[in-house]
């Protein structure tokens, strides 16, 4: 299982702000946790970062990576009366942004706000009240009088999350406001950890890499995987696991939350990479979910597989219910077993390791 010190990064990584465009706190929390596995830790102009293990320099370099962005909202607007106007980073879903405590993230540090619900008695019902609310509708209260007092502690394009952070429903449930995608940058990590216990059963170089700007369009891992090159890649995000209730599985496919990782076919992931994988969970034993990629998988994958003459690329996710919320929920279990996963999976690459299609 996932031990105590590293169940403490966890918390830290998620309790640490990264919306999309200002991950800044967030990747120096990772970069500074990677150092004690990596030879080498490195980041760009915008702020992805990597480590790095190096066995030989003739040998094939396999990727991990994960993005480090999280969703979030951005102050828009301030009312001349002093209420905050929002506008969305990312995917947020503004039906479920009213009556939230929220910081706002201002150069001189957090500043606590709500955003305003209207009391079901004085909804205007004929005018849209109580309607699902769109993000002009969204505004936030800090408890200032007017602009001016505002503008003290606040300006326009500061970025803003939910006040929310992580807690346990069990031993193995976590909740959090941005399980997407610190999990991802935590199992990535930990992959690191592993392998750099396991070195003399290395055979291949290894990067791993948090990409700043997923959200917005898979920005920092196309920077990345351009800059690095590497020879293949096995990428991590979170999944929708689908066994809540209100989802069609016909539709979305079965994922079971505590099911173990899955693994994704079609698409931007390469067959013979997907073998490899799924051989490694074999042989661990390691319980593996299937999913299929129709035009797009949806994450950093489509930004990596396509790079230069292309590399060899793989998608393993972590089921997650309640994706772009503050409440998103994973099972600690399923995270513990992608590790091993992508661990095992750079462990049985040769180092002269090609993937072909034909
Ligand atoms: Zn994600």
């Amino acid at each position: 299982m996932i031990d105590k010190s590293s169940q403490k990064f966890l918390e830290k990584l998620l309790i640490t702000p990264s919306p999309t465009g200002y991950e800044t706190a967030g990747q120096k929390v990772w970069m500074e946790y990677i150092e004690q596995f990596t030879d080498k830790v490195e980041s760009d102009a915008y702020g992805s970062a990597i480590g790095r293990i190096e066995t030989n320099a003739d040998v094939m370099t396999v990727m991990l990576e994960a993005h480090a962005d999280e969703i979030g909202m951005v102050v828009q607007h301030i009312t001349e009366d002093g209420f905050i106007y929002l506008n969305k980073l990312g995917g947020s879903d503004s039906t479920i942004a009213r009556a939230k405590r929220v910081f706002i993230h201002s150069k001189d540090g957090k500043v606590s706000g709500v955003t305003g619900n209207t009391a079901i008695h004085l909804q205007d019902k004929k005018n849209g009240g109580g309607k699902e609310p769109a993000w002009k509708d969204i505004f936030v209260d800090i408890g200032a009088s007017d602009r001016d007092e505002v503008l003290e502690s606040v300006q326009i394009g500061d970025p803003v999350t939910y006040a929310e952070d992580v807690e346990y429903l069990n031993d193995d449930t976590i909740v959090g406001r941005a399980l997407d995608n610190r999990i991802g940058g935590f199992a990535i990590a930990q992959a690191m950890k592993y392998l750099s216990e396991r070195k003399k059963d290395l055979a291949v170089n290894v990067i791993a890499l948090n990409s700043v700007q997923e959200e917005v369009g898979g920005f920092g891992a196309r920077m990345m995987s351009y800059r690095y090159a590497p020879d293949a890649a096995i990428v991590t995000d979170v999944t929708h696991a689908t066994d809540s209730p209100g989802i069609d599985q016909k539709e979305h496919g079965q994922v079971k939350l505590g099911n173990g990782p899955t693994v994704q076919h079609g698409g931007a992931n390469h067959p013979a990479v997907v073998r490899l994988i799924e051989e490694a969970a074999k042989k661990r034993e390691i319980a593996l979910q299937h999913e299929a990629t129709s035009v797009r998988t949806g994450t950093d994958t489509d930004s990596i597989f396509f790079q230069r003459t292309g590399i060899p690329s793989a998608l393993v996710s972590v089921p997650l219910r309640y994706m772009h919320s503050p409440v998103e929920t994973a099972s600690l279990n399923d995270v513990q077993q992608l590790i091993e996963l992508m661990a095992e999976s750079v462990l049985a690459m040769e180092p002269d390791q090609t993937f072909t299609a034909l």
